[in-house]
This record gives structure tokens, sequence and C-alpha cells, in this order.
């Protein structure tokens, strides 16, 4: 039997895979299934007593600290609630750094002793949790003896119901922290940067005559792109079912094939399974739109109205696990990998957030009287401040090996990164920092006091979809963080650098009005400062080019064009202070985090690396070398029979199984060496020594796969997995 049969027989379920018309979802209207599963504010206030529900709603809407004596009864009135959902067990949510969502689950009921059982759920155990945490990464900040972990509730994200064929579980999101309280998850921080922001933004509003401002927040609206490919090729290759991507696989061939994919209808089983995962996301209270995504063959976008920071990043992570989920039930596999299909355009997660908060409204959003101007200006130029001076840190902040196969590569954001105003901010930037003094058709020359700020668009009308750090009208899109990882992590860094930004800015304006100026003056003064020192992160021309390279260094704009590059930001000395003085990070948690990006880099490429030494040996090869002794008994047949044999086959296909020889030898030599020193070393041995040698094994393969008869051939193409569906 050929090593083709698995290919063969996911080709042939694909082709009579019929899609049961039970998973399309009932015709209702979205309204009437949003938020079913989620404990809410309405379920809330229906079921708590009103101070309770009051007590409960200071924390969750206006950043007061949990009252925890309201635990108990809200815990009951949960617990009744989800048990009449038809759950039978709770579950603390958590987000550890390995960037997955982790669950432990308990059950309702307890023995009572008399032989039977009752329902027990007290506010000690929804307000924390025990789970052994030794298995998850911590970067030193544990030893394994110390396996203790800890989770708590975090009030400010709604519980929800989880259902399963098995029984359903009330979820709750949870923090998770160490026995010290060191910070092992990724909610932690993103809790902490955001009180962080919102005390020197509040400072700013003062600043601005808002005498008692409401908590300022950060809200985030992530744009998630990812690939559908049938389940059964997914399953029939090895390289994508434990590593997330293709390791090998020759491009299709280009042209009108992707074209016609792009304009083509979404395919059926595409479509059923896009609303039955709507459905499962309005069910959650994820409020999701899902559309055909533009780029690739097989690729698809959704993009949920933007949250609260806290609350997207925790519906990003569930929207990524239904996805999976429903992609399954559909036959399907949904593939977030950053870059599933080598010289296929990759997928990413745009980050769209603003800050904002119940009576001020969006902060990013230019107002229409010169005065909202100003505040709106300020707080922009805090934004370029903050990209400016930790441009590095948010590149670190989407490092991973496998965004490191997107970025820069033409098809995303570069890695370095800037900042794109687009023209009519920029002019008004431009303006404030040639002091002030503008040329206004109407009224000459005149000095912009801050209530002769021009008006601004909300619609700046231009975009820029090169740029990593984009303003589009009434927010900010940072579109490098990668589609497989949380959202976490970037908005930590945007909370944390604009909070050092904005206290830089209050503190500049607090001490210009103590020194006896006006404010408006001091407003400008502080403007120019800032677009003068600050300046150069803006660029709004093509971030693709090499003449943006050349220019980005000479502006001295750092390019961390990998994880190697980026992660050592994490443990710079400016760094540490920074997330050290905002109470975000203390220099160990720092260290932590460098250690298990890391690790986590080196888990990866290692997996791959080995992959690929096994594929190459076990399946390429052998089906290389049947295709070689078929060639090879046809030239000597013929040579038998009198005929001259046209060796030209055979001697390509025997010099590209030379390549592959060479190449595996190489990898194998890699691979034996021991670079246990340092992490760092490992880390640096993966990305020069693994990296190059699994290139060089995969285009040797990628050659014999267009030179292999094609019935020999043992893995699905791309062609196949892109355009079955
Ligand atoms: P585009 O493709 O034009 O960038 P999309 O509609 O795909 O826009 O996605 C825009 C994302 O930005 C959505 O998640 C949306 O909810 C979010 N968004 C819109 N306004 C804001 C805002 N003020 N703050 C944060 N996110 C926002
Ligand atoms: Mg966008």
């Amino acid at each position: 039997m050929s090593g083709s049969t698995a290919r063969l027989q996911a080709i042939n379920a694909v082709k009579s895979y019929e899609p049961p018309a039970k998973f399309f979802p009932p015709a209702e209207a979205p309204g009437e299934v949003f938020g079913e599963n989620v404990f809410t504010k309405s379920k809330m206030q229906a079921r708590l007593p009103k101070p309770v529900f009051k007590s409960l709603m200071a924390t969750i809407e206006h950043s007061k600290t949990l009252d925890p004596t309201v635990a108990d009864v809200v815990a009951a009135a949960m617990k009744d609630w989800a048990m009449e959902k038809g759950a039978t067990h709770y579950a603390h949510v958590f987000y550890p750094l390995t960037g997955l969502t982790a669950e432990k689950h308990d059950s309702f009921l307890e023995p009572s002793g008399d032989g039977s059982s009752i329902a027990e759920f007290s506010g000690k155990t929804l307000i924390q949790g025990e789970p052994d945490a030794s298995s998850f990464p911590n970067g030193g900040l544990r030893a394994t003896f110390e396996a203790r972990g800890y989770t708590g509730w975090d009030a400010t994200s709604p519980a929800y119901i989880l259902e399963n064929p098995n029984g359903n579980t009330l979820c709750i999101p949870t923090v998770f922290v160490s026995m010290t309280g060191e910070a092992l998850d990724h909610k932690t921080p993103l809790l902490r940067s955001q009180q962080a922001m919102a005390k020197q933004a509040e400072r700013i509003l003062k600043l601005f005559g808002h005498e008692n401002p409401d908590a300022v927040v950060s809200f985030a609206g992530a744009e998630q792109e990812y690939f559908l490919i049938d389940r059964s090729f997914f399953l029939s290759r090895p390289d994508l079912l434990n590593s997330g991507r293709t390791l090998f696989g020759a491009r299709p061939p280009k042209g009108q094939e992707f074209d016609d994919h792009y304009f083509g209808a979404i395919p059926e089983r595409v479509l059923a399974f896009m609303l039955d995962a709507e459905r499962e996301l309005f069910k959650l209270g994820i409020p999701a739109k899902t559309r055909h995504n533009e780029v690739a063959p097989g690729q698809f976008e959704l993009a949920p109205m933007f949250e609260k920071s806290n609350i997207a990043a925790d519906h990003q992570q569930l929207l990524m696990v239904v996805l999976k989920r429903v992609a399954q039930k559909h036959g399907m596999e949904c593939l977030f990998h950053e870059k599933p299909f080598e010289g296929i355009n990759g997928s990413g997660k745009h980050v769209n957030f603003s800050l904002g908060n119940s009576t001020e409204g969006n902060l990013l959003l230019p107002g229409d009287t010169p005065h909202d101007n100003a505040q709106f200006l300020v707080f922009c130029a805090a934004v370029i401040r903050s990209v400016h001076k930790f441009g590095g840190l948010l590149r670190a902040s989407v490092a991973s090996a496998t965004n490191d196969h997107r970025l820069g590569a033409n098809e995303a954001p570069p890695a370095i990164i800037s900042i794109f105003l687009g023209d009519q901010l920029t002019d008004v930037f431009d303006q404030i920092a040639k002091g002030g003094a503008t040329s206004s058709k109407e009224k000459g020359a005149l000095t912009i006091g801050v209530d002769t700020l021009p008006v601004l668009p909300t619609d700046p009308g231009d975009r820029n979809r090169t740029s990593p750090f984009a303003f589009t009208g009434n927010r900010f899109e940072f579109r490098a963080p990668g589609s497989l990882q949380s959202i976490a992590s970037p908005m930590v860094t945007i909370n944390t650098i604009l909070a050092d930004s904005l206290d830089y800015l209050a503190t500049e304006l607090e001490s210009l009005v103590a020194d006896g100026s006006d404010f408006n003056t001091a407003v400008e003064k502080v403007l120019e400062d800032v677009i003068t020192t600050h300046g150069a992160v803006v660029y709004n021309g093509d971030g693709y080019t090499e003449e943006w390279k050349i220019e980005a260094e000479a502006r001295g704009l750092p390019n961390l064009r990998t994880t190697l590059d980026a992660v050592p930001e994490l443990i710079k000395p400016d760094a540490m202070e920074l997330f050290s003085r905002y109470g975000v990070f203390t220099e160990r948690e720092m260290h932590s985090r460098y250690d298990i990006a890391l690790e986590h880099y080196v888990l990866s490429i290692g997996v791959e690396a080995r992959l690929t030494l096994e594929i190459a040996n076990t399946v390429i090869l052998p089906a290389a070398l049947r295709y070689q002794t078929e060639l090879a008994t046809n030239v000597s047949s013929l040579k038998a029979a009198g005929i001259e044999g046209d060796t030209t086959t055979l001697d390509e296909v025997t010099a590209a199984i030379s390549s592959l020889r060479a190449g595996i030898a190489e990898l194998r030599e890699q691979l034996g060496h021991d670079h246990s020193e340092s992490i760092h070393d490992e880390a640096e041995h993966a990305g020069t020594g693994f990296l190059p040698a699994m290139d060089a094994v995969r285009s040797a393969a990628d050659v014999l796969e267009t030179l292999v008869a094609d019935d020999l051939w043992p893995l699905a193409t791309y062609q196949e997995m892109l355009y079955m569906l």
C-alpha cells in the first residue's frame, strides 16, 4: 500500500461530505439568544437583593474594589441560575501563559452525609480556587514543589455557561496567581495596567475641568483572521495536527484560482458554520459580526464589537474555543496559526483600541469644538509619545515563533513600530510642531491657541494597511498582534505605556500651570514638545518598502525582526522600571515573562524541527524513493528493449533526493546539539540552527512534490487543502 492512502482517503471524505441539515441553526433573531448563557447585569438585578446588586455594580461599572461580603449572596444566585440552565459543574476559568484557556471543573453537588447530596456553592468558592498549578509555565516564579496557584474571581467579567453534550458548566473568569501573589496569567496584569492607566487619565480629565470623572477604561475590538480546511485533510497531515502549520507543501500555481475564490460565494458549509458559530457566540454574549475575508483562499475574518479590554480579552479567548469547536462539528478545522501555508497570506488579529468613560465617551474621538479637540490632542499625543518611547515593548508584546512568519513579510506590518496618523491629523501636529503658527486662508497666519485648533473630522478618509499602528478616526488599530495570541499582552503594554505618557503630560501641565502659565498655553507647549521629541514615530508612507527600513533606521526606530530580537526588550532596565512603577509587573514577573516567551519559542520550534525530520524521513523520502525506483526501472527496461532511455526526470528526482538527504543530515545534526546552558542560548540555537535546517529540508521536499507522480504523493497538497471546502 502506498503512503498516499491517507491523502486519497481524505480527498474522498471531502468529496462525499454532506452537511447534516440540523447544523443549520434555527431561524431566530440574534437578539433572542444574545447573552442567553451569560449571568448578565439584568439577571443579577432580577436575582440579587438591591444593596448587593448596587455594590456589585460599583465594582463592575465603576472599578470600585469588590466588597467580599456580597460574595455569598452572589454565589447562591449564580448557582441557582446556572442549575436552572442545566449546569452540574462550575469552573474557574483562567488564562495561563500557555496562551490557552484553562478550566478547573468542580461539581456543585457535595455529599450531605446521609447518602444524598446537596448543591453547594459558597461565596468562598466563588472568590477563590486552587487548581494544581504545577504544569503551567511560571518562568521560575514557583518551584515545582510549591505547586500551589490560586484563582480569584474577576467580578468585572461576567460568568457564563458553556454548553456541552455531557452537561453544562458555569464558567467564572478568574485571575491566576502564585502563593506569593505573583501573576501567572494574562488577566492579572491586564487588570493592573487598566487601573494604572485609569489613574493617570483621570488626572488629565481633571486638568480639563472635569470635576469628578468616572473611571477611564480601555476598549478593545479584535479582528480575528483564521483559515478553515476540511478536517480530513487536517487529520491526514501530521504537521498541521501537531504544529498548526504545514511544514511542507509546494505553492499552488498562482493566479486565477485565487481571484476566483475571493469573488466566489462563501461555500455553503462555511456559511452554515458561520451562522452556527455566530449563534453560539451570541449566546455567550460575544457581539460577533461575521463575514468573508478577502485575502487568501480558505481564509476568513470575524470582528466582534469592541468591549472593555478585560472583557474583550476574555471573549477573544472564548471566541477561539467556540470557532474551533463549531468548525469540528461541521467537519472542518479552524486554523489560528499566523502562517499555516507558506507563500499564502497569513492571519493576524488587529487590535482596535480606544479610551473612554461613561461621562466623556470616547477620548480618542476628535470633538466638534476646539476645546474637545485640545483634550483629544493631548490623549493622541500620549499615544504618539508612548509608541515612540516603547515601540520595542509593543513589538515584544506580539513576539512569538509563529508570528515571526508573518511580521515584515509584506502582507502584515513590518516589525518596525511606527504610527500612521492620516493626512489631516499629521497636518495638525505639523502645525503644532512649527510653534503653533498656521496659515489659514480665511484668517491669515494665526497662533494655534487651543481655542483656535481646527475642527477635526471623525473620518480621516485615508487608510494605510501597511502601518502597524494606525489612527482610524476614533481609535487606534494595532495590526501586529498574531492571530493565535491573546490580546491581553498587547493591551497590557498599551495601557502601561499610556499610563506613563499620561502621567508625564499631566505632570508637565500641572507644573506649567503652577508656574503661572494659563492652561491653553500650557497645552500648546506640551503638545509642541511631544511632537518635536517624538514625531519621528509618525510615518504615513508605505511600510512594506526597503526605503522605509533605511529611513526608519535613520530616525532611530528599532527594527526587531524576530522574537529573539524582540523579547530581550522585556528585561531592559527601562522596561522593568516602567512596569514596576505602575505596579503592573515586578522585576521578577518581567523576568518570568521573558523566560516563558523564550521557552515557548524553543518549544514550538523544537516540535517543528522534530516533526520536519520525522515527516521527511518516514513520509516524503519513501515516496520519493518509490518514484525513483519506478523511473530507474523504466530506464533499464527501455535499455533492455534496445531503446535509448531519457534519464532527465530520473536525474532531477535523484538530485532532489540528495538535497533532501543532505537537509535531513544537517537537521539531525542540529537537533543533536545540546545548548542547554541558558534558555537564551537554546532559543538562539532554535532560531539560527533549527530554522535554516528545516528550510533546507522543506525546499528539497517541495521540489520533489513538483516531480513525484501524483498518485504516489503522500501529503494533501495546498491546492486540495485550500480549495476543497
Ligand atoms: P476595519 O476592517 O475597517 O478595520 P472592522 O469592522 O473589521 O474594521 O473592525 C473594526 C473593529 O474595531 C471592530 O472590532 C470594532 O468593534 C472596533 N472598534 C470600533 N470602534 C472602536 C472604538 N472606539 N474602540 C475600540 N474598538 C473599536
Ligand atoms: Mg481593521
